[in-house]
């Protein structure tokens, strides 16, 4: 069993206070009266908290204003709804990618349609996809991103060759990390990979593959390769 205390946000103390304050929901932006904040004042709503993942992250990127999909990654990842490994990350990867690009962009309102397209396409990549059919699904996760900002079909051209040239690297990135699977791990390279293809290919500053990346989920990991794995924190 998952054991996470403290702020979903932050990690710091959560204080329980005498007089309801007035604070946006970290996930949904709602403004609601709370007597239950951190020290920093992150705050989620209940209706949040009991959503299950693919809800949360829908509901958390449509209503996101980050640039930066890593760090939509990690807040993701730090609520109790989504699981240290499980097929959640194959809609969190292009959910995040697709804010965080209609964010810089300056169209926001794009995003709706557009992740929910993505979530009903990642809701066929099922769990244990990287081991069982040899394509990690945060590597698909990408591809997923890519077909759906480039509005690619099996007819196209070049949006086609994008969309798989996508998967493509993500894939060959996280193969070369080798098993076994950990879907922090797979997540934040396949996200990384979209960084620099973005980039190159569209101009769009989704932020720098220079940023640091630690885990903080690894004590959770019973598989964590530690030292071998590129964001344990040292
Ligand atoms: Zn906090
Ligand atoms: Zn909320």
């Amino acid at each position: 069993m998952e054991q996470r205390s403290g702020c979903l946000c932050c990690g710091k103390e959560v204080l329980y206070l005498d007089q309801p304050e007035s604070l946006p929901c970290m996930y949904c932006k709602g403004v609601f009266l709370t007597q239950a904040r951190c020290v920093d004042s992150h705050f989620i709503c209940d209706a949040c908290h009991a959503l299950p993942a693919f809800d949360l992250i829908e509901r958390f990127t449509v209503a996101s204003t980050s640039t930066s999909p890593l760090e939509m990654a990690v807040a993701l990842m730090r609520s109790s709804s989504v699981k240290m490994h499980g097929p959640e990350h194959h809609f969190l990867v292009p959910a995040v990618l697709l804010s965080a690009a209609y964010n810089v962009r300056g169209e926001p309102a794009e995003k709706g349609k557009r992740i929910a397209l993505a979530r009903q396409r990642a809701e066929h990549v099922l769990g244990g996809f990287c081991g069982f059919y040899g394509s990690c699904g945060a590597a698909v996760g990408t591809g997923i991103f890519m077909s759906v900002m480039t509005g690619a079909t099996p007819l196209s051209r070049e949006e086609w060759r994008l969309s798989n040239l996508m998967t493509s690297q993500s894939l060959r990135t996280i193969a070369e990390a080798g098993g076994p699977r950990c879907c922090k791990r797979n997540s934040f390279l396949a996200i990384r990979e979209a960084l620099r293809f973005t980039k190159d290919r569209f101009g769009l500053d989704l932020g720098a593959l220079s940023d640091p990346v630690k885990c903080e989920f690894f004590s959770l990991n019973k598989e964590c390769r530690k030292v071998e794995c590129p964001f344990y924190p040292q």
